[in-house]
């Protein structure tokens, strides 16, 4: 079942979702080469404590820190340590936060220092994908419109989406129903309705869609170690349409 969210309760997750942006924020203005995935780590969790909230993803299913840092071929839940970003590099950063009982989640690619076009033309189809999902988030229509929105525009663009992977119902859990995969065809699935809130998450591969799991039992990469990048927004679907809840204003 889809819980469906007052708009006072999306309200609090909009200020969850305030505060995990300034922590991404934080974090990509550190982003550059001769920094440590550890370091980024620490400015989130300093910047989400500084506001009295928690990261979310601290513990969560035994998860040992405070984000996801996930560099070139690893796709999503990297473990932040000492590996120093260099040059050329696409680090993925994913941020929860949890305050008063209420989540919110997002993730950004950066580019760390001059990238190859390759590696931007990935970032910006994988962004673009994730705008062309949440303009789907409107009243009326069928939940796999976000779906396929979003492989539609990767597909046509030459990537591939990530099929093992899937976005979320998020509200005063982290994961909640529905299961939002990234493809599929459109007009299946519930029809939207104002209160449901979720986050909508590309994983988009620049070879095949194949993915596996490191013996750190955390960390996805790429099959073929070729790039991923990453973009998530918490959005909530209004009367009035798409409200982004991990943005500044
Ligand atoms: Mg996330
Ligand atoms: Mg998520």
């Amino acid at each position: 079942m889809i819980t469906l969210k007052s708009i006072g309760q999306i309200d609090k997750m909009d200020a969850s979702g305030r505060i995990l942006r300034k922590a991404l924020d934080a974090a990509g203005e550190l982003v550059r080469p001769g920094v440590s995935t550890k370091e980024l780590d620490e400015i989130i969790r300093e910047t989400i404590e500084g506001e009295s909230a928690r990261p979310a993803f601290k513990g969560y299913m035994g998860f040992p820190a405070n984000s996801c840092i996930s560099v070139n071929e690893e796709v999503v839940h990297g473990i932040p340590d000492g590996r120093i970003l260099k040059e050329g590099d696409l680090v993925s950063i994913d941020v929860g936060v949890e305050k008063n009982g209420w989540m919110a989640d997002s993730a950004m690619t950066y580019t760390v220092g001059m990238v190859s076009e390759e590696a931007a033309r990935l970032m910006d189809v994988t962004l673009r994908s994730l705008e062309k999902g949440i303009e789907q988030c409107v009243p009326g229509k069928h939940l796999s419109d976000i779906s396929h929105a979003i492989q539609v525009h990767v597909e046509a663009n030459g990537f591939s989406v990530v099929k093992d992977l899937v976005g979320h119902g998020i509200g005063s859990k982290l994961h909640e129903e529905p299961q939002i995969p990234n493809f599929g065809p459109p007009g299946r699935g519930p029809v939207l309705k104002p209160g449901m809130v979720f986050a909508i998450e590309p994983m988009v591969n620049v070879g095949s869609e194949k993915v596996k799991t490191l013996e750190d039992e955390w960390t996805v990469v790429t099959a073929d170690g070729k790039l991923s990048a990453h973009f998530e927004h918490t959005v909530a679907v209004t009367e009035q349409g798409p409200r982004i809840l991990t943005l500044l204003d």
